[in-house]
Protein backbone atom coordinates (compact mmCIF):
# COMPACT_ATOMS: atom_id res chain seq x y z
CA UNK A 1 0.00 0.00 0.00
CA UNK A 2 0.98 3.52 -0.59
CA UNK A 3 2.65 5.48 2.24
CA UNK A 4 1.97 8.92 0.69
CA UNK A 5 -0.55 10.42 -1.50
CA UNK A 6 -1.01 13.42 -3.35
CA UNK A 7 -3.87 14.90 -4.07
CA UNK A 8 -4.13 17.12 -7.35
CA UNK A 9 -6.95 18.73 -6.46
CA UNK A 10 -9.58 20.93 -3.91
CA UNK A 11 -13.10 21.69 -2.55
CA UNK A 12 -14.99 18.65 -1.11
CA UNK A 13 -13.32 15.62 -2.94
CA UNK A 14 -9.73 16.80 -1.96
CA UNK A 15 -11.38 16.35 1.65
CA UNK A 16 -13.50 13.44 0.63
CA UNK A 17 -9.93 11.72 -0.82
CA UNK A 18 -8.23 12.84 2.36
CA UNK A 19 -10.11 11.44 4.64
CA UNK A 20 -10.33 7.76 2.89
CA UNK A 21 -6.25 7.93 2.90
CA UNK A 22 -6.18 8.95 6.81
CA UNK A 23 -8.81 6.09 7.18
CA UNK A 24 -6.08 3.62 5.49
CA UNK A 25 -3.13 4.80 7.23
CA UNK A 26 -1.82 6.82 3.70
CA UNK A 27 -0.40 9.85 4.22
CA UNK A 28 -1.70 13.15 2.44
CA UNK A 29 -0.26 15.85 0.23
CA UNK A 30 -2.37 18.64 -0.60
CA UNK A 31 -1.76 21.10 -3.43
CA UNK A 32 -3.67 24.25 -3.92
CA UNK A 33 -3.19 27.50 -6.02
CA UNK A 34 -2.82 31.00 -4.06
CA UNK A 35 -6.35 31.53 -4.33
CA UNK A 36 -6.66 28.48 -1.72
CA UNK A 37 -4.16 29.04 0.99
CA UNK A 38 -6.90 28.98 3.35
CA UNK A 39 -9.05 25.93 2.20
CA UNK A 40 -9.87 23.19 4.40
CA UNK A 41 -7.77 20.58 2.31
CA UNK A 42 -4.77 22.48 2.56
CA UNK A 43 -5.70 22.55 6.54
CA UNK A 44 -6.15 18.69 6.99
CA UNK A 45 -3.81 17.56 4.71
CA UNK A 46 -0.12 16.20 6.78
CA UNK A 47 1.57 18.38 4.16
CA UNK A 48 0.64 21.11 1.78
CA UNK A 49 2.14 22.25 -1.61
CA UNK A 50 1.72 25.93 -3.27
CA UNK A 51 1.92 25.14 -6.96
CA UNK A 52 0.90 28.19 -8.83
CA UNK A 53 -1.58 31.40 -8.68
CA UNK A 54 -5.33 31.25 -8.61
CA UNK A 55 -5.95 30.70 -12.59
CA UNK A 56 -6.72 26.69 -12.63
CA UNK A 57 -4.86 26.74 -15.63
CA UNK A 58 -1.35 27.98 -14.18
CA UNK A 59 -1.96 25.61 -10.49
CA UNK A 60 -4.63 22.81 -10.82
CA UNK A 61 -4.42 22.11 -14.25
CA UNK A 62 -0.74 22.70 -14.48
CA UNK A 63 0.79 18.73 -14.83
CA UNK A 64 4.97 20.40 -14.23
CA UNK A 65 4.03 21.99 -10.83
CA UNK A 66 2.37 19.17 -9.70
CA UNK A 67 4.87 16.76 -10.77
CA UNK A 68 7.53 18.94 -8.78
CA UNK A 69 5.18 18.94 -6.10
CA UNK A 70 4.94 14.84 -5.86
CA UNK A 71 8.69 14.59 -6.48
CA UNK A 72 9.48 17.23 -3.16
CA UNK A 73 6.85 15.60 -1.30
CA UNK A 74 8.41 12.26 -2.18
CA UNK A 75 4.77 10.96 -2.61
CA UNK A 76 4.18 7.19 -3.84
CA UNK A 77 0.60 7.96 -5.97
CA UNK A 78 -1.60 10.66 -7.02
CA UNK A 79 -4.96 11.33 -6.73
CA UNK A 80 -6.62 13.73 -9.34
CA UNK A 81 -10.18 13.86 -8.27
CA UNK A 82 -13.08 14.44 -11.03
CA UNK A 83 -12.68 17.90 -13.09
CA UNK A 84 -9.13 18.62 -13.49
CA UNK A 85 -6.66 16.62 -14.47
CA UNK A 86 -8.95 13.17 -13.61
CA UNK A 87 -9.76 12.81 -17.19
CA UNK A 88 -6.40 13.52 -19.01
CA UNK A 89 -4.55 10.45 -20.52
CA UNK A 90 -1.33 12.24 -21.41
CA UNK A 91 -1.12 13.17 -17.49
CA UNK A 92 -1.70 9.51 -15.60
CA UNK A 93 1.35 8.50 -18.48
CA UNK A 94 3.59 11.04 -17.23
CA UNK A 95 2.15 10.47 -13.40
CA UNK A 96 3.57 6.84 -14.24
CA UNK A 97 6.73 7.61 -16.08
CA UNK A 98 7.77 9.15 -13.33
CA UNK A 99 7.97 6.20 -11.78
CA UNK A 100 4.54 7.05 -9.22
CA UNK A 101 1.04 5.31 -9.60
CA UNK A 102 -1.93 6.97 -10.73
CA UNK A 103 -5.14 6.60 -9.09
CA UNK A 104 -7.19 5.72 -11.49
CA UNK A 105 -7.53 3.16 -14.97
CA UNK A 106 -4.52 3.25 -17.35
CA UNK A 107 -3.66 5.95 -19.75
CA UNK A 108 -5.16 3.71 -22.89
CA UNK A 109 -8.72 3.29 -21.06
CA UNK A 110 -8.56 7.14 -20.51
CA UNK A 111 -7.84 7.87 -23.93
CA UNK A 112 -10.41 5.46 -25.31
CA UNK A 113 -13.16 6.85 -22.97
CA UNK A 114 -12.31 10.39 -23.77
CA UNK A 115 -12.87 10.09 -27.21
CA UNK A 116 -17.11 9.44 -27.67
CA UNK A 117 -17.12 8.09 -30.79
CA UNK A 118 -14.43 5.40 -29.94
CA UNK A 119 -15.73 4.33 -26.58
CA UNK A 120 -19.37 4.11 -28.14
CA UNK A 121 -18.05 2.04 -30.74
CA UNK A 122 -15.46 -0.15 -28.51
CA UNK A 123 -19.00 -0.89 -26.51
CA UNK A 124 -21.21 -1.79 -29.46
CA UNK A 125 -18.31 -4.48 -30.28
CA UNK A 126 -18.64 -5.65 -26.62
CA UNK A 127 -22.35 -6.03 -26.51
CA UNK A 128 -23.25 -2.92 -24.74
CA UNK A 129 -26.30 -1.15 -26.68
CA UNK A 130 -25.38 2.18 -27.65
CA UNK A 131 -27.88 5.42 -29.16
CA UNK A 132 -28.22 5.11 -32.81
CA UNK A 133 -26.25 7.61 -34.39
CA UNK A 134 -22.76 7.67 -36.64
CA UNK A 135 -19.67 5.85 -35.81
CA UNK A 136 -17.29 8.27 -37.05
CA UNK A 137 -16.56 11.88 -36.98
CA UNK A 138 -18.85 14.22 -39.39
CA UNK A 139 -15.62 15.13 -42.21
CA UNK A 140 -15.29 18.71 -42.91
CA UNK A 141 -16.81 18.36 -46.44
CA UNK A 142 -19.29 15.64 -45.66
CA UNK A 143 -22.99 16.84 -46.26
CA UNK A 144 -24.54 15.99 -42.63
CA UNK A 145 -28.21 16.03 -44.18
CA UNK A 146 -28.02 12.40 -45.49
CA UNK A 147 -26.86 11.34 -42.22
CA UNK A 148 -29.67 12.98 -40.00
CA UNK A 149 -31.60 11.85 -42.69
CA UNK A 150 -30.64 7.93 -42.18
CA UNK A 151 -31.02 8.53 -38.26
CA UNK A 152 -34.07 10.68 -38.27
CA UNK A 153 -35.15 14.40 -36.33
CA UNK A 154 -34.77 15.53 -33.99
CA UNK A 155 -30.50 14.54 -33.81
CA UNK A 156 -28.00 15.59 -31.49
CA UNK A 157 -24.90 17.20 -32.77
CA UNK A 158 -22.22 16.01 -30.16
CA UNK A 159 -18.59 16.70 -29.76
CA UNK A 160 -16.12 13.72 -30.12
CA UNK A 161 -13.59 15.30 -27.19
CA UNK A 162 -17.07 17.07 -25.00
CA UNK A 163 -17.62 17.19 -21.81
CA UNK A 164 -19.17 19.28 -19.13
CA UNK A 165 -22.61 19.45 -21.46
CA UNK A 166 -20.72 21.52 -24.01
CA UNK A 167 -20.55 21.49 -27.90
CA UNK A 168 -23.97 19.80 -28.28
CA UNK A 169 -26.65 21.15 -30.23
CA UNK A 170 -30.31 19.65 -30.41
CA UNK A 171 -31.71 19.62 -34.15
CA UNK A 172 -35.15 19.67 -34.50
CA UNK A 173 -35.23 20.27 -38.75
CA UNK A 174 -32.91 19.69 -41.39
CA UNK A 175 -32.82 23.79 -41.69
CA UNK A 176 -30.87 24.58 -38.40
CA UNK A 177 -28.08 21.39 -39.16
CA UNK A 178 -25.22 23.35 -40.93
CA UNK A 179 -25.58 25.83 -38.37
CA UNK A 180 -25.87 23.50 -35.27
CA UNK A 181 -22.92 21.86 -36.58
CA UNK A 182 -20.50 25.02 -37.51
CA UNK A 183 -21.81 25.83 -33.54
CA UNK A 184 -21.02 22.61 -32.09
CA UNK A 185 -17.78 22.83 -33.77
CA UNK A 186 -16.28 25.81 -32.67
CA UNK A 187 -17.78 25.71 -29.14
CA UNK A 188 -16.11 22.49 -29.00
CA UNK A 189 -12.82 23.70 -30.36
CA UNK A 190 -12.70 26.75 -27.80
CA UNK A 191 -13.43 24.27 -25.39
CA UNK A 192 -11.10 21.39 -25.83
CA UNK A 193 -9.24 22.62 -28.75
CA UNK A 194 -10.73 19.95 -30.74
CA UNK A 195 -13.28 20.15 -33.61
CA UNK A 196 -14.41 16.85 -33.98
CA UNK A 197 -18.09 16.08 -34.05
CA UNK A 198 -20.64 13.54 -34.62
CA UNK A 199 -24.44 13.09 -34.93
CA UNK A 200 -26.58 10.80 -32.90
CA UNK A 201 -30.30 10.48 -32.11
CA UNK A 202 -32.20 12.90 -29.71
CA UNK A 203 -34.01 11.19 -26.91
CA UNK A 204 -37.04 13.01 -26.66
CA UNK A 205 -38.06 11.69 -23.03
CA UNK A 206 -35.11 9.47 -21.47
CA UNK A 207 -34.36 9.15 -18.39
CA UNK A 208 -30.13 9.26 -17.21
CA UNK A 209 -29.32 5.95 -15.53
CA UNK A 210 -25.50 5.24 -14.92
CA UNK A 211 -24.29 1.81 -13.73
CA UNK A 212 -20.63 1.80 -11.11
CA UNK A 213 -18.36 -0.54 -11.78
CA UNK A 214 -15.29 -1.40 -9.87
CA UNK A 215 -12.46 -3.29 -11.51
CA UNK A 216 -9.09 -4.92 -10.78
CA UNK A 217 -7.88 -5.11 -13.87
CA UNK A 218 -7.56 -8.52 -14.07
CA UNK A 219 -11.27 -9.05 -14.89
CA UNK A 220 -12.45 -9.00 -11.43
CA UNK A 221 -15.15 -6.55 -12.09
CA UNK A 222 -18.60 -5.89 -9.86
CA UNK A 223 -21.01 -3.02 -10.04
CA UNK A 224 -22.26 -1.09 -7.24
CA UNK A 225 -25.97 -0.51 -9.05
CA UNK A 226 -27.55 2.55 -10.86
CA UNK A 227 -28.20 6.24 -9.81
CA UNK A 228 -30.31 8.22 -11.80
CA UNK A 229 -29.43 11.88 -12.45
CA UNK A 230 -31.86 12.76 -14.86
CA UNK A 231 -32.54 16.06 -12.92
CA UNK A 232 -30.39 18.03 -15.19
CA UNK A 233 -29.99 22.25 -16.18
CA UNK A 234 -27.85 22.77 -18.78
CA UNK A 235 -26.98 18.91 -19.39
CA UNK A 236 -25.31 19.37 -15.65
CA UNK A 237 -26.81 17.37 -12.82
CA UNK A 238 -28.37 19.06 -9.81
CA UNK A 239 -30.20 15.99 -7.84
CA UNK A 240 -29.10 12.28 -7.99
CA UNK A 241 -30.75 9.26 -6.70
CA UNK A 242 -29.67 5.80 -5.98
CA UNK A 243 -31.63 3.25 -7.53
CA UNK A 244 -33.45 4.78 -9.93
CA UNK A 245 -37.07 5.14 -9.40
CA UNK A 246 -37.74 3.65 -12.64
CA UNK A 247 -35.69 0.32 -11.81
CA UNK A 248 -36.00 -2.88 -10.38
CA UNK A 249 -33.71 -5.52 -8.87
CA UNK A 250 -34.06 -7.43 -12.63
CA UNK A 251 -33.36 -4.24 -14.58
CA UNK A 252 -30.22 -3.47 -12.32
CA UNK A 253 -29.20 -6.66 -12.43
CA UNK A 254 -29.13 -6.81 -16.51
CA UNK A 255 -27.97 -3.24 -17.08
CA UNK A 256 -25.18 -4.48 -14.28
CA UNK A 257 -24.64 -7.71 -15.98
CA UNK A 258 -23.90 -5.87 -19.14
CA UNK A 259 -21.61 -3.33 -18.08
CA UNK A 260 -19.41 -6.14 -15.84
CA UNK A 261 -19.02 -8.54 -18.45
CA UNK A 262 -17.68 -5.16 -21.06
CA UNK A 263 -15.14 -3.99 -18.58
CA UNK A 264 -13.73 -7.78 -18.04
CA UNK A 265 -12.92 -7.94 -21.56
CA UNK A 266 -11.65 -4.56 -21.17
CA UNK A 267 -9.33 -5.53 -18.59
CA UNK A 268 -10.42 -2.04 -16.92
CA UNK A 269 -8.69 -1.58 -13.67
CA UNK A 270 -10.21 1.60 -11.15
CA UNK A 271 -13.78 2.81 -10.33
CA UNK A 272 -15.81 3.64 -13.54
CA UNK A 273 -19.35 4.73 -14.97
CA UNK A 274 -21.47 3.59 -17.68
CA UNK A 275 -23.67 6.41 -18.32
CA UNK A 276 -26.58 5.18 -20.44
CA UNK A 277 -30.22 6.87 -21.57
CA UNK A 278 -32.91 4.58 -20.54
CA UNK A 279 -36.34 5.62 -22.47
CA UNK A 280 -39.32 2.92 -22.95
CA UNK A 281 -37.38 -0.39 -21.66
CA UNK A 282 -34.27 0.11 -23.23
CA UNK A 283 -30.74 1.16 -22.43
CA UNK A 284 -28.42 3.15 -24.58
CA UNK A 285 -25.14 3.87 -23.82
CA UNK A 286 -23.87 7.60 -24.01
CA UNK A 287 -20.75 7.39 -22.17
CA UNK A 288 -18.49 6.04 -19.41
CA UNK A 289 -16.29 8.35 -17.00
CA UNK A 290 -13.17 6.75 -16.18
CA UNK A 291 -13.22 8.59 -12.80
CA UNK A 292 -15.09 8.67 -9.11
CA UNK A 293 -17.81 10.90 -10.04
CA UNK A 294 -19.17 13.89 -7.80
CA UNK A 295 -22.52 11.89 -6.99
CA UNK A 296 -19.92 8.64 -6.09
CA UNK A 297 -21.65 8.88 -2.25
CA UNK A 298 -25.04 8.11 -3.01
CA UNK A 299 -23.83 4.42 -4.45
CA UNK A 300 -22.01 4.27 -0.97
CA UNK A 301 -24.80 5.20 1.32
CA UNK A 302 -27.14 2.31 -0.25
CA UNK A 303 -23.88 -0.30 -0.99
CA UNK A 304 -21.80 0.43 2.27
CA UNK A 305 -18.71 0.45 0.22
CA UNK A 306 -16.30 3.12 0.44
CA UNK A 307 -15.38 3.57 -2.95
CA UNK A 308 -12.46 5.75 -3.27
CA UNK A 309 -10.83 3.26 -0.39
CA UNK A 310 -11.32 0.77 -3.21
CA UNK A 311 -10.06 3.10 -5.61
CA UNK A 312 -7.04 3.28 -4.17
CA UNK A 313 -6.50 -0.46 -3.00
CA UNK A 314 -7.19 -1.70 -6.84
CA UNK A 315 -4.63 1.39 -7.83
CA UNK A 316 -1.93 -0.32 -5.47
CA UNK A 317 -2.31 -3.42 -7.31
CA UNK A 318 -4.86 -4.87 -4.44
CA UNK A 319 -7.27 -7.78 -5.79
CA UNK A 320 -10.51 -6.86 -5.56
CA UNK A 321 -11.49 -8.05 -2.21
CA UNK A 322 -15.84 -8.37 -3.01
CA UNK A 323 -17.79 -10.53 -5.27
CA UNK A 324 -20.80 -9.49 -6.45
CA UNK A 325 -22.69 -11.18 -4.08
CA UNK A 326 -21.17 -9.60 -1.14
CA UNK A 327 -23.18 -6.31 -2.67
CA UNK A 328 -26.31 -5.75 -1.43
CA UNK A 329 -28.66 -2.36 -1.99
CA UNK A 330 -30.04 -1.05 1.33
CA UNK A 331 -32.40 1.46 1.13
CA UNK A 332 -32.73 4.49 -1.26
CA UNK A 333 -30.26 7.09 -1.33
CA UNK A 334 -30.47 11.31 -2.76
CA UNK A 335 -27.68 13.88 -3.20
CA UNK A 336 -28.62 17.57 -4.18
CA UNK A 337 -25.98 19.51 -5.28
CA UNK A 338 -25.31 23.05 -3.31
CA UNK A 339 -23.98 25.77 -5.72
CA UNK A 340 -22.26 29.21 -5.03
CA UNK A 341 -24.76 30.82 -7.63
CA UNK A 342 -28.21 32.69 -7.71
CA UNK A 343 -31.10 30.32 -7.30
CA UNK A 344 -33.02 32.11 -10.30
CA UNK A 345 -30.47 33.25 -12.33
CA UNK A 346 -27.38 31.19 -11.62
CA UNK A 347 -25.15 33.74 -11.89
CA UNK A 348 -22.09 32.40 -9.78
CA UNK A 349 -22.09 33.65 -6.29
CA UNK A 350 -18.53 33.66 -4.58
CA UNK A 351 -17.98 35.52 -1.65
CA UNK A 352 -16.93 35.39 2.23
CA UNK A 353 -19.31 32.55 4.37
CA UNK A 354 -20.86 34.56 7.15
CA UNK A 355 -23.04 31.59 9.01
CA UNK A 356 -22.67 27.86 8.07
CA UNK A 357 -24.93 25.64 9.79
CA UNK A 358 -24.51 22.45 7.98
CA UNK A 359 -27.54 19.67 8.77
CA UNK A 360 -27.31 16.54 10.62
CA UNK A 361 -28.75 13.82 12.20
CA UNK A 362 -29.65 10.28 11.03
CA UNK A 363 -28.83 9.35 7.25
CA UNK A 364 -27.08 12.96 6.46
CA UNK A 365 -23.93 13.30 5.01
CA UNK A 366 -22.83 16.26 4.12
CA UNK A 367 -19.45 16.24 1.69
CA UNK A 368 -18.14 20.48 1.75
CA UNK A 369 -14.80 22.13 1.61
CA UNK A 370 -17.22 25.14 3.47
CA UNK A 371 -16.69 26.67 6.91
CA UNK A 372 -17.61 29.95 8.51
CA UNK A 373 -15.16 32.77 7.57
CA UNK A 374 -14.36 30.63 4.26
CA UNK A 375 -13.68 32.93 1.56
CA UNK A 376 -15.33 31.01 -1.89
CA UNK A 377 -13.10 32.33 -4.75
CA UNK A 378 -14.44 33.01 -7.67
CA UNK A 379 -11.94 30.75 -10.01
CA UNK A 380 -13.36 27.31 -10.03
CA UNK A 381 -16.91 25.18 -9.81
CA UNK A 382 -19.54 26.63 -8.54
CA UNK A 383 -20.25 23.27 -6.07
CA UNK A 384 -19.98 24.17 -2.69
CA UNK A 385 -21.35 21.16 -0.66
CA UNK A 386 -23.33 17.78 -1.13
CA UNK A 387 -26.03 16.91 0.95
CA UNK A 388 -26.41 13.16 0.90
CA UNK A 389 -29.31 11.65 2.25
CA UNK A 390 -30.51 8.09 3.29
CA UNK A 391 -33.47 6.52 4.35
CA UNK A 392 -34.85 2.58 4.48
CA UNK A 393 -36.90 3.28 1.71
CA UNK A 394 -37.76 6.41 -1.03
CA UNK A 395 -40.56 7.82 1.00
CA UNK A 396 -38.27 7.91 4.24
CA UNK A 397 -35.18 9.26 2.03
CA UNK A 398 -37.54 12.05 0.72
CA UNK A 399 -39.18 13.13 4.12
CA UNK A 400 -35.33 13.43 5.21
CA UNK A 401 -33.98 15.46 2.56
CA UNK A 402 -36.78 17.60 2.97
CA UNK A 403 -36.12 18.15 6.67
CA UNK A 404 -32.25 18.69 6.09
CA UNK A 405 -32.62 21.24 3.19
CA UNK A 406 -34.56 23.13 5.90
CA UNK A 407 -31.82 23.14 8.03
CA UNK A 408 -28.97 24.05 6.06
CA UNK A 409 -27.90 27.46 6.63
CA UNK A 410 -24.97 29.07 4.58
CA UNK A 411 -25.04 32.98 5.11
CA UNK A 412 -22.95 35.63 2.85
CA UNK A 413 -23.37 34.42 -0.62
CA UNK A 414 -25.99 33.34 -2.86
CA UNK A 415 -26.65 29.51 -3.33
CA UNK A 416 -29.31 27.25 -5.08
CA UNK A 417 -30.92 25.74 -1.87
CA UNK A 418 -34.07 27.55 -2.40
CA UNK A 419 -34.21 25.43 -6.07
CA UNK A 420 -33.21 22.13 -4.53
CA UNK A 421 -36.12 22.94 -1.68
CA UNK A 422 -38.52 23.66 -4.46
CA UNK A 423 -37.63 20.29 -6.15
CA UNK A 424 -38.02 18.27 -3.51
CA UNK A 425 -41.44 19.86 -2.70
CA UNK A 426 -42.78 18.79 -6.27
CA UNK A 427 -45.39 16.20 -6.76
CA UNK A 428 -43.24 15.25 -10.15
CA UNK A 429 -40.29 14.89 -8.25
CA UNK A 430 -41.87 13.01 -5.25
CA UNK A 431 -43.11 10.85 -7.68
CA UNK A 432 -40.33 10.45 -9.29
CA UNK A 433 -42.09 10.96 -12.48
CA UNK A 434 -39.01 12.93 -14.62
CA UNK A 435 -37.08 12.77 -17.32
CA UNK A 436 -34.08 14.73 -18.07
CA UNK A 437 -36.38 17.35 -19.77
CA UNK A 438 -38.03 17.35 -16.73
CA UNK A 439 -35.94 20.18 -14.20
CA UNK A 440 -35.36 23.07 -17.41
CA UNK A 441 -39.37 23.08 -17.61
CA UNK A 442 -39.74 23.33 -13.62
CA UNK A 443 -36.91 26.19 -13.28
CA UNK A 444 -39.35 28.45 -15.71
CA UNK A 445 -42.10 28.12 -14.16
CA UNK A 446 -40.52 28.55 -10.98
CA UNK A 447 -38.56 31.10 -11.03
P1 LIG B 1 -21.05 15.36 -21.25
O1 LIG B 1 -19.85 14.50 -21.39
O2 LIG B 1 -20.90 16.72 -21.85
O3 LIG B 1 -21.63 15.38 -19.88
P2 LIG B 1 -22.96 13.29 -22.08
O4 LIG B 1 -22.79 12.53 -23.32
O5 LIG B 1 -22.64 12.62 -20.79
O6 LIG B 1 -22.15 14.67 -22.20
O7 LIG B 1 -24.44 13.83 -21.98
C1 LIG B 1 -24.85 14.72 -20.96
C2 LIG B 1 -26.36 14.80 -20.94
O8 LIG B 1 -26.86 15.28 -22.20
C3 LIG B 1 -27.06 13.46 -20.74
O9 LIG B 1 -27.15 13.12 -19.39
C4 LIG B 1 -28.42 13.78 -21.33
O10 LIG B 1 -29.19 14.54 -20.44
C5 LIG B 1 -28.07 14.64 -22.53
N1 LIG B 1 -27.90 13.80 -23.73
C6 LIG B 1 -26.75 13.25 -24.19
N2 LIG B 1 -26.97 12.52 -25.31
C7 LIG B 1 -28.29 12.60 -25.57
C8 LIG B 1 -29.17 12.06 -26.59
N3 LIG B 1 -28.71 11.30 -27.56
N4 LIG B 1 -30.49 12.35 -26.51
C9 LIG B 1 -30.98 13.15 -25.52
N5 LIG B 1 -30.21 13.68 -24.56
C10 LIG B 1 -28.90 13.43 -24.56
Amino acid sequence: MFDKVLIANRGEIALRIHRACREMGIHTVAVHSTADNEAMHVRLADESVCIGPPSARESYLNIPAILTAATIANADAIHPGYGFLSENAKFAAIVEEHGLTFIGPTAEHIALMGDKIAAKNAMRRLGVPVVPGTDAPLGESDDPHPIADAIGYPVLVKATGGGGGRGMKVVRAPGQLREAVAMARSESKAAFNNDAVYLEKFLTHPRHIEVQVLADGRERVVHLGERDCSLQRRHQKVIEEAGSPALNAESRAHIGAIACRAMAHLGYRSVGTLEFLYEDGQFYFIEMNTRIQVEHPVTEAVTGVDLIRAQIRVAAGAELDLAQDDIGFSGHAIECRVNAESPRTFVPSPGRITDYHPPGGLGVRVDSALYAGYFVPPNYDSLVAKLIVHGRNRNECLMRLRRALDEYVIGGIETNLPLLRAIVADPDFVNGAYDIHWLESFVERWR
